[in-house]
C-alpha cells in the first residue's frame, strides 16, 4: 500500500499539482495527516509497520469520506529512541516531531484548510501529537484539530481478541492490522516457527506495572525480541475487523467534525 509509486488516488495531496491542490481546499475541506515511524517491530514485522498502518487507515477514511478529505504524506521517522537498541530504528526527539507536525499543519492552514485530523500509527508519537495539537489550537483559533491512534478507537474489540496479557507493540493486535493492509510486511515463517515450537519468549522482565503509573523504559528491557503479546495468533480477518470497525467509528466522528464549521472541538 505504501510502496507503490504509480497508484494515483484523487485524495493524495502529494500527487496533486498546485492548481489541483488549490481546488481541493474547497472540494475537500478536511486534511488528514498520518504520522508513523521507522522502528523495530519484532523479528516478524518491517520497520515501517506504523507508517503502513497510519497511511492505510488515513486512505480508508478518505475513501469513506470522498470527496471531503485529502491525505498528506505520512510524517516519519517518529519518536522512537526507546527502540534504538534494535537495528534499523530511526528516531527523532519529541521536540523535533511536534515541531515538524506543527509546521505541516501550519502549512495546510496557510493554504486554506481549517479542519485537520491527525492519524497517529505510533504510540511513541502520542505526547508530541498532543503538544502540537494544543499549540495549534492556541495559535489558530479558527482551526479545528483532532487526533487519534488507530487501535485506541477499537480497544474494546482488541481486548476481546487478545490471547494473553499485555498485547501491545507488535502483538497479535498490531500484526493482524498489518496482515490486513500489507501482508508482505509480515514474515510468516517467523510466526510459523513460534507457533510450531509453542514457545513464547520471556517478556516484561523486571518492574511490575501499576495501573496509572507511567514508567518509560528502553524497549529491549520490556521485551528481548521487540514484540509483545502473541504475534503468532494474528490473522488478516482480525485485522479487517479491527480496522473496518475503527473506520466506521472515526468516519462518524469526522462527518460531524467537518459539518460543524462554527465550533472548534472541546
Ligand atoms: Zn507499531
Amino acid at each position: 500500500m505504501t510502496d507503490t509509486i504509480d497508484t494515483p488516488e484523487q485524495f493524495l495531496l502529494a500527487q496533486m499539482t498546485w492548481p489541483e491542490a488549490k481546488a481541493a481546499v474547497t472540494r475537500s475541506p478536511l486534511a488528514i495527516v498520518p504520522t508513523g515511524a521507522c522502528e523495530q517491530h519484532g523479528a516478524h514485522m518491517s520497520l515501517d509497520t506504523d507508517t503502513v498502518r497510519a497511511e492505510g487507515f488515513s486512505r480508508r477514511l478518505a475513501e469513506e469520506l470522498a470527496p471531503l478529505a485529502v491525505v498528506t504524506p505520512c510524517l516519519t521517522p517518529g519518536v522512537s529512541s526507546h527502540h534504538m537498541a534494535f537495528a534499523g530504528t530511526l528516531a527523532v526527539s519529541p521536540l523535533t516531531f511536534q515541531q515538524m507536525l506543527y509546521e505541516v499543519v501550519e502549512s495546510l492552514y496557510a493554504h486554506g484548510w481549517r479542519s485537520v485530523f491527525i492519524v497517529n500509527g505510533h504510540g511513541g508519537n502520542m505526547s508530541a501529537c498532543g503538544v502540537a495539537a494544543s499549540r495549534l489550537q492556541a495559535d489558530f483559533p479558527d482551526l479545528k484539530i483532532a487526533w487519534t491512534g488507530i487501535t485506541s478507537l477499537v480497544s474494546d474489540v482488541a481486548l476481546e481478541h487478545t490471547v494473553g496479557p499485555k498485547a501491545a507493540h507488535s502483538s497479535e493486535i498490531e500484526t493482524s492490522q498489518t496482515l490486513y493492509f500489507a501482508p508482505s510486511r509480515v514474515r510468516s515463517a517467523v510466526l510459523d516457527e513460534a507457533r510450531e515450537s509453542g514457545t513464547t519468549p520471556e517478556r516484561y522482565p523486571g518492574v511490575a506495572g501499576v495501573s496509572g503509573i507511567k514508567a518509560p523504559r528502553p524497549f529491549h528491557k520490556v521485551s528481548p525480541d521487540g514484540a509483545t503479546g502473541t504475534p503468532s495468533a494474528a490473522t488478516a480477518e482480525l485485522g479487517e475487523k479491527l480496522i473496518e470497525t475503527a473506520v466506521t467509528r472515526a468516519t462518524a466522528f469526522l462527518e460531524s467534525f467537518i459539518a460543524d464549521s462554527a465550533a472548534a472541538p472541546a
